[in-house]
């Protein structure tokens, strides 16, 4: 149980009417952080998902990363936003009885000489949190290619396992009795002092639709840019990597015994949840730079990451409608920035307090059409 939960029972009259403070629609990494920091505030949530429409969070390899490679610069807010990323997912671990995260090193193997030269530069200068000093020339990994200009190592990161936390937060929410599944119509939404949604009643609805917000009618303004994923599940004896995460121009890890995640592509065109031919032959040419080991592909995925033009979340309350709120945006890094940006939505709503420029939803009102289909 989490700390300070109301329970939904309580909220439901004679008339079958069920009051929340909140309508949450979606259940993806988003929405699942979300319910749950209301929830271990005190307030009561009704998350609103159809699981099918949407693989993004399912598809993921929940990687957190404070650096990014191809600047070797740290990633943005990298320092305010990892502590309550570690917090937040160990204490709903502890509350919901399963181990979250798995903290690995990412292996960074140099493909030049220029790039070794850059990586002892910031170790010793502005990423010496991040980043080991040494550089390394023997791998211990098994099958893994050699690089002659050796590799070093990102400490700080590791991953989520981002099926253990939806499914454990939607078993959760549904033993509550604050999770339906179903999808979400938006012509039956009422919004007047209160919220209305068939059954449901809240006083305020957020809504976390991940890509799909471009069908939401309240906020498909909003520019969004979003990037296609595909990644590999591929098993193999001949293929040993203990906890680390190798990266070359894309990842892989083990995250079961003979078994391996490696990933990810980027299209920005074909924006669907089908895998594709090209996206094959992209992952496999990722994965022969990386390692030689034998390999047989248990599955195929993809999903739609949900990112916006500038890149960064998008939060905050509709220019027009009190009640309505957007948790979206999450793009590339959902697993890193999903915790602290929700921290911000709950205090911007129950506090007050403001939201961070760079993510309220308001930088887009310019893109804001008056005429609401609803
Ligand atoms: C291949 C791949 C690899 C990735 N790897 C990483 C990684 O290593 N680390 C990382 O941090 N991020 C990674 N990401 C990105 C990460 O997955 C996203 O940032 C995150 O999952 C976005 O979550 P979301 O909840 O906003 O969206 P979604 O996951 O899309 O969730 C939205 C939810 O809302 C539901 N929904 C939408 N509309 C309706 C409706 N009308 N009615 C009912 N339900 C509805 C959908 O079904 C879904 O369940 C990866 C993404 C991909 C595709």
């Amino acid at each position: 149980m989490l700390i300070g939960e109301k329970n939904a029972d309580s909220n439901q009259n004679k008339n079958n009417i069920k009051t929340f403070d909140f309508i949450i629609v979606g259940q993806g990494l988003a929405g699942s952080v979300l319910a749950l920091k209301l929830i271990e505030n005190n307030f009561s949530v009704m998350v609103i998902d159809k699981p099918e429409l949407s693989n993004c969070s399912k598809v993921a390899a929940g990687i957190f990363n404070p650096i990014i490679f191809k600047r070797l610069s740290k990633s943005w807010m990298a320092d305010e936003i990892l502590p309550e990323m570690l917090r937040f997912y160990k204490e709903v671990g502890k509350n919901l009885n399963c181990k979250l995260i798995i903290k690995r090193n990412i292996v960074k193997l140099f493909s030049e000489q220029q790039e070794v030269d850059l990586w002892h530069k910031k170790a010793n200068g502005e990423l010496k949190k991040y980043l080991y000093k040494e550089i390394y020339t023997e791998n211990h990994s098994q099958n893994i290619k050699q690089s002659e200009f050796g590799f070093s190592k990102v400490t700080e990161s590791g991953n989520l396992n981002v099926n253990l936390f939806l499914e454990s937060t939607r078993k959760y929410l549904t033993e509550k009795n604050s999770f339906a599944n179903e999808k979400f119509e938006y012509t039956q939404l009422i919004t007047s002092e209160k919220i209305i949604y068939k059954e449901f009643v809240a006083s305020k609805i957020i809504f976390a639709e991940g890509y799909l917000v471009k069908h939401n009618p309240f906020f498909n303004y909003i520019p969004l840019k979003p990037a296609k994923g595909e990644i590999l599940t591929i098993e193999s004896n001949d293929l040993k990597i203990e906890t680390d995460i190798i990266n070359k121009n894309g990842f892989i890890f083990s995250d079961k015994e003979n078994q391996f995640k490696t990933g990810a592509t980027y299209n920005w065109e074909d924006l669907n949840d089908n895998t594709s031919q090209n996206g094959l032959i992209e992952l496999q040419e990722k994965l022969k730079k990386i390692t030689v080991a034998d390999y047989k592909i248990k599955s195929h995925n993809a999903g739609v990451r949900p990112s916006v033009i500038d890149r960064r979340p998008v939060l905050g309350k509709h220019p027009q409608y009190n009640n309505l709120f957007v948790f979206n945006g999450m793009g590339t890094k959902g697993v890193m920035l999903a915790p602290y940006f929700a921290e911000q939505l709950l205090n911007y709503i129950s506090k007050n307090s403001e939201l961070n420029a760079e993510v309220n939803v308001e930088r887009f009102r310019k893109y804001l059409a008056t005429n609401y289909t609803n």
